[in-house]
């Protein structure tokens, strides 16, 4: 599959997971307030109904109440009452034994023949508030509960109220929640795209990052292979000839061996480093006399190569570090420093504590680095003039590792501007 068509089909995912999640809370949200407005508008209902039940029971009214005024009052006890005033949105409905409604006068002959002739007793909601819809437009509620009384006819009393004006406002309600559902939809979809979009950003600069990387690393694995094949091919063919003879193709093919090894294991590093696998081994230590361990060797070196190599280190404190990559640091900047100097030039480390951080330059009086450049060289791979680095053995990965050592010592790395000559790299660690 083409990196096009795997990075169009990751996006299309990104996009639809971004849709669902969005979707999803969009859901719970209008579910959420839907039911919220379906509960309180239903709430004043059901108080009402249940405070007429509450009534009725403890006053022991029946036969009375109905949408009008009563006109006859009657109360079980046969006491003379006073007269109610019933809640004209409820109608009462008493049921007998055989679940016929026996307050038939009372509800009003049109109220009862247009929509409760065909009502019938569900004893199954027995104190619970329902909803029904009486000739498929008009809502109510109800509640009904027993009545245990055993003086007269009714056995269940039935309380509905009429809840059109709740079922409109749910209804429209409803539809302007649909509605707003349609635009988020619409705009969820743009919105889906572009965040896809910017999720895929950082996954194609990786992926091309990587892909840069691995052709790199095989060009330069492939350049000293060459060699050595070739060398070795050479001594293949002439098997008569005497080892010293062949001296400089077995010497070529040992440095480009070494070379190798080098690469190998500076791609190894590089690789543990973007799988997070290293682990700092952190121990407390004097940082100059470290330093001065480190440079030691660059002394003769350096001497041996007509150069000057000189220390000034003033930092005196001890660093809790890796000693090791702490090493690995010093190393690739020390040999950076003789690889691009001359006879002649100069070679400096230098410590001190600055801003409550420790400082350590290495600096040098060489060809230097051209100012254009300077962004580029903790690249990986990057080299400013090929050919001299090749000649030297570097590949372009160290200053790569010395940054990613530095920051993993939460420090920094970066390279003197505007220097007159050679090249000065300034590392701070926090104290
Ligand atoms: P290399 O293995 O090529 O030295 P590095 O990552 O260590 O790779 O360095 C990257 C590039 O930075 C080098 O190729 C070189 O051009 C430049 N550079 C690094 N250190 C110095 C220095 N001390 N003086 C001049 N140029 C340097």
């Amino acid at each position: 599959m083409s990196r096009r068509r795997i990075f169009r089909k990751q996006q299309l995912k990104f996009m639809v997971l971004n849709l669902v999640a969005f979707t999803i809370i969009f859901s719970i949200f209008g579910i959420i307030i839907f039911s919220q407005v379906q509960n309180t508008l239903f709430s004043k209902t059901d108080e009402e109904l249940i405070g007429f039940k509450n009534k009725m029971l403890a006053e022991n009214l029946f036969w009375e109440t109905k949408p009008h005024p009563p006109n006859k009052e009657f109360e079980r006890n046969g006491a003379p009452k006073e007269k109610q005033r019933p809640n004209p949105r409820i109608i009462v409905l008493h049921w007998n034994k055989d679940g016929e409604i026996v307050n038939q006068g009372e509800i009003g002959t049109l109220l009862y023949e247009n929509y409760l002739l065909d009502f019938k007793l569900d004893e199954k909601v027995l104190d619970t508030i329902t909803n029904i819809t009486i000739n498929e437009q008009y809502h109510f509620r109800y509640l009904l509960f027993e009545d245990s009384n055993d003086n007269d006819d009714i056995a269940y009393t039935q309380l509905l109220m009429n809840t059109d004006a709740e079922q409109t406002i749910i209804h429209n309600f409803g539809k302007l929640i649909m509605i707003c559902s349609l635009i988020f939809i619409i705009l969820s979809i743009s919105a889906s795209y572009i965040l896809s979009k910017k999720m895929m950003q950082p996954i194609i600069a990786a992926w091309n990052k990587q892909a840069e990387f691995v052709e790199n690393a095989s060009h330069e694995l492939r350049t000293p292979l060459t060699v050595i094949q070739n060398k070795l091919e050479l001594l293949l063919r002439t098997p008569q000839e005497k080892i010293a003879d062949k001296f400089e193709s077995i010497a070529l093919s040992l440095s480009e061996t070494r070379r190798l090894s080098k690469l190998t294991s500076n791609l190894l590093t590089l690789a543990r480093a973007d799988s997070a696998e290293t682990q700092l081994v952190l121990e407390s230590f004097q940082f100059d006399d470290f330093v001065q361990k480190v440079s030691e060797p660059y002394i003769e070196i350096a001497e041996s190569q007509d150069k000057h190599f000189w220390l000034s280190l003033n930092s005196k404190i001890n660093i809790k570090a890796d000693k090791e990559r702490l090493h690995q640091l010093l190393v690739i900047l020390l040999d950076n420093a003789l690889k691009y100097t001359n006879e002649h030039d100069s070679i400096g480390v230098k410590t001190y504590i600055e801003d409550q951080q420790i400082v350590v330059e290495v600096t040098d009086t060489g060809i230097g680095i051209k100012e254009e450049n300077l962004q580029n060289i903790f690249e990986r791979f990057y080299r400013e003039d090929k050919a001299r680095s090749r000649e030297t053995g570097g590949v372009g990965l160290g200053l790569s590792i010395a940054q990613w050592i530095v920051e993993k010592h939460h420090g920094t790395i970066s390279v003197l501007k505007n220097q007159q000559k050679g090249t000065t790299f300034i590392v701070k660690f926090p104290k």
